[in-house]
C-alpha cells in the first residue's frame, strides 16, 4: 500500500516539496504519495488530525505553522527543542513526533554541496526570525572560529544569542563596520521584497560564501555580495537538503540531492 505523506501551509501553492519528494520516490524505489495541502490559518491542527484519521504517515510544515506544529508534537527531537520550531512531523500510533531539518539542511548544502568547511570559519547569520533560530544550534556543532547575529531590531538579535551563553555576538548592521566574514547567510526575509540590507560590503571577504536562504532569483544581498567578490549561493540547495532529511527520517533510505537540485535549476 501506498504510505501517504504532505506539505502542509498557507499559501502553500508555491510549494516545490511535492516535485522533490516525487524524485526521491522514483530514485529510491520508495511507494509514497506526497501531496501539497492548504491549511486555513486557524486551522493547523484540524488539517494534522484529518491527516492521521486517513492514514498520513508523516508531513512537512511550512510557513506560517512551524511554531504551531512545534506546541503540537507529543514528542520533539533534541533539534526541533533548539530550533523552537518543527518542520517535519512523523505520525506513530501513539504520538506525533516533531524534528526539524532546516539546519541540517544548510550545513549539508555549504559543507558538502559547495565543499565549504564550517569549522573555523567566521560566519555571520543576518536577520534573526524562525530560519535563523533554526540554524544556530547546527552550525555552532560545526565549530566555527566566531559566529555573529545581525538583525534590524537589536533586541531580537540578543535575544537570540544569549541563548548560546558566549557562543554567538549580536549587533546591528551599523555595528557589522570592520568586521569581516568567511559565510554569510541572510536568514532575513528581505529577498521576497527584492529590498537591500544596510550591510557594508566590507563584510565580504574575497570568496567567501555569501549564502541567500531565499531561493529562484538574484536577491539584492546576492548581487551586492557577488559586486564585493564573493560566492554567492541561494537556498535552493537547502530546501533539497532538508528535503533528503526528512525524506530519510520517514523512510530510512538517504536519496541523492544532487540530480534533484540539477533538476529543479533546469526548471
Ligand atoms: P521571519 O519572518 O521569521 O524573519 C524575518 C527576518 O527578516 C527578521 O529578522 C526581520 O528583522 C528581517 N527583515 C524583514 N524585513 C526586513 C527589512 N526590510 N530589513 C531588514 N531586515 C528585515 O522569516 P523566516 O525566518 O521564516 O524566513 C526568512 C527567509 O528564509 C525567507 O526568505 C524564507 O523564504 C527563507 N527560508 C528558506 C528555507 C530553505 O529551505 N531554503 C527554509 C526556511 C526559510 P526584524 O526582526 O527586525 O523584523
Amino acid at each position: 500500500m501506498t504510505d501517504k505523506y504532505a506539505v502542509i501551509g498557507n499559501p502553500i501553492a508555491h510549494s516545490k516539496s511535492p516535485l522533490i519528494h516525487a524524485a526521491f520516490a522514483k530514485q529510491t524505489g520508495q511507494d509514497i504519495s506526497y501531496e501539497a495541502m492548504l491549511a486555513p490559518l486557524d486551522g493547523f491542527t484540524a488539517k494534522v488530525l484529518e491527516l492521521i484519521a486517513q492514514g498520513y504517515k508523516g508531513a512537512n510544515v511550512t510557513v506560517p505553522f512551524k511554531f504551531e506544529a512545534y506546541n503540537l508534537c507529543d514528542v520533539l527531537t533534541e533539534r526541533a527543542q533548539h530550533a523552537g520550531a518543527v518542520n517535519t512531523l512523523i505520525f506513530t500510533i501513539n504520538h506525533i513526533k516533531g524534528d526539524n531539518t532546516d539546519g541540517a539542511g544548510l550545513i549539508r548544502d555549504i559543507a558538502s554541496n559547495f565543499g565549504i568547511a564550517l569549522q573555523d570559519a567566521r560566519i555571520l547569520i543576518l536577520g534573526a526570525g524562525g530560519a535563523a533560530q533554526g540554524v544556530f544550534q547546527p552550525i555552532l556543532a560545526q565549530q566555527p572560529a566566531r559566529l555573529v547575529v545581525a538583525n534590524r531590531t537589536l533586541d531580537k538579535a540578543q535575544k537570540m544569542a544569549s541563548q548560546f551563553a558566549n557562543k554567538v555576538a549580536a549587533c546591528t548592521f551599523e555595528g557589522l563596520k570592520n568586521q569581516s566574514f568567511d559565510i554569510i547567510i541572510n536568514a532575513t526575509s528581505t529577498g521576497l521584497t527584492d529590498t537591500a540590507l544596510p550591510i557594508p560590503d566590507t563584510i565580504f571577504t574575497k570568496n567567501c560564501l555569501a549564502y541567500d536562504m531565499m531561493y529562484g532569483r538574484e536577491t539584492p544581498f546576492m548581487a551586492q555580495a557577488r559586486a564585493a567578490g564573493a560566492q554567492v549561493a541561494d537556498g535552493l540547495g537547502m530546501l533539497v537538503e532538508q528535503a533528503a532529511e526528512a525524506f530519510y527520517l520517514w523512510r530510512g533510505v538517504r536519496p541523492q540531492t544532487a540530480p534533484v537540485i540539477a533538476q529543479l535549476r533546469k526548471a
